[in-house]
């Protein structure tokens, strides 16, 4: 072994590479941002701090081992929490798997859940490829919650909300939905992806437990996968018993990202809002647009709630083309734009568009003889030159109608 640099500790060069360099604090100030920390073993002075971090960390934010989290994941679910106006908060490797942690936490075998039909997809989903096979019956409710009364039944230990809906933005009464679950002894749990703590916040409205999709506005670049559940004091022990036991957690590095990406949130979601509204209105007197759907338009089925329990809108809009236009045609619009990125998901700083099916997409709800909805993501890109963007679309479209 190279042993010609020993130093005067007497140690090994071997040794001393496991050693050097690891100074966490430095003469002067501090950065702006949270430092980025990674670790999988924690160190402790004695066996004695060892055992008193054991003792307390299921009940106080201890930094132990890097399952339960670091400095820069903690950081983190501060600030979600902060955002939430909840208790406490977990972090999870995707949206999607906050939302089954959700329903592993809070159901068990032979338990029923009421399931608003405007969830995100892959949530429906969950219902024939987990709660089913594992024995957790569902039952499907309107998204606008009307005769949910009727669902609930004797075992039914979760109402689960998405508000405003996915695709077309169905809103629900979230305070109405919480005293009803609440009165038969079941949580309400909502994913508030759309509203992102900053729109809406349900946590204020009554929900026990909100999710969100931080891949979406809060890490805002499309660079980065993460999922939020936040609860309140009440609702916090079996989430937080349930991450731990199946050691759920998530890189710093991506933490890291999101706390970045939520520095500009607010103001991000200003302008998103901003552009939305003018290419909605721009939309609304095209000929080939039946319907437009965004809850901020007064001509929206749930505007009313909206203006009560919302702050604001983001960058999100459907379109319904008239129900003549075929699928030919439906793709030469899509594919003819420029602007608007093709592409899943959303909530970065650029547009997109995605062809919708809303058949599959309700259960409850019949979309049969309607025409296609195509969901707009608006970007940070001038309203100006995405309008001119959809105008060439409809211009490719009507060449297609034709053929
Ligand atoms: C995107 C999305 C999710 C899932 O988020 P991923 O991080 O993509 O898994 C969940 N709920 C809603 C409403 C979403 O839009």
């Amino acid at each position: 072994m190279p042993d010609s640099h020993h130093a005067s500790s007497g140690l090994t060069l071997d040794t001393r590479l496991t050693r050097t360099g690891k100074a966490p604090s430095h003469a002067g100030g501090v950065p702006v941002n949270t430092p980025l920390v990674r670790a999988s073993t924690v160190l402790f002075d004695s066996v004695g701090a060892m055992r008193d971090a054991r003792a307390r960390r299921d009940e106080e934010r201890i930094f132990s081992y890097g399952a339960r989290g670091t400095p820069t994941t903690f950081a983190l679910e501060d600030a979600v929490s902060e955002l939430e106006g909840a208790w406490r908060t977990r972090l999870f490797p995707t949206g999607l798997a906050a939302i089954g942690m959700v329903l592993l936490s809070y159901l068990k075998p032979g338990d029923h859940v009421l399931m608003s039909d405007s969830v995100y997809e892959p949530t429906r989903n969950l219902v024939h490829s987990f709660l089913e096979p594992y024995g957790i019956r569902s039952t499907f409710f309107a998204a606008d919650g009307s005769g949910i009364e009727e669902l609930f039944e004797p075992n039914t230990r979760l109402v689960y909300a998405e508000c405003p809906g996915s695709l077309v933005y169905e809103m629900c009464d979230l305070p109405k939905l919480a005293e009803l679950a609440h009165a038969r002894g079941a949580l309400l749990a909502a994913d508030n992806t759309w509203g992102s703590g900053v729109q809406y916040r349900p946590l204020a409205l009554g929900a026990d437990i909100s999710t969100m999709a931080a891949t979406k506005y809060l890490s805002g670049h499309s660079d980065v996968m993460m999922g939020t559940v936040a609860t309140t004091e009440a609702a916090w022990r079996p989430l937080n018993e349930r991450c731990d036991a199946f050691g759920m957690t998530v890189s710093p590095d991506d933490a890291w990202l999101v706390l970045r990406g939520m520095r500009t949130l607010s103001a991000r979601l200003q302008m998103h809002e901003r552009h939305a509204l003018e290419v909605a209105h721009w939309l609304q007197e095209r000929p080939e647009v039946a319907t437009v759907f965004c809850p901020a338009l007064p001509q929206h089925p749930g505007h009313e709630i909206w203006k009560r329990d919302c702050s604001g809108t983001n960058g999100l809009l459907s379109i319904e083309l008239q129900p003549g236009v075929g699928n030919a045609a439906v793709e030469r619009f899509v594919d003819a734009l420029r602007l608007f990125g093709r592409g899943s998901s959303w909530g970065g700083y650029e547009s997109l568009v995605a062809w919708t099916n809303m058949r599959a997409a309700r259960s409850v709800t019949d979309w049969s003889g309607r025409g296609a909805v195509v969901r707009l993501h608006v970007g940070l890109e001038s309203p100006r030159d995405l309008t001119a963007d959809l105008a060439s679309g409809f211009e490719a479209m009507a060449s297609a109608s034709g053929a």
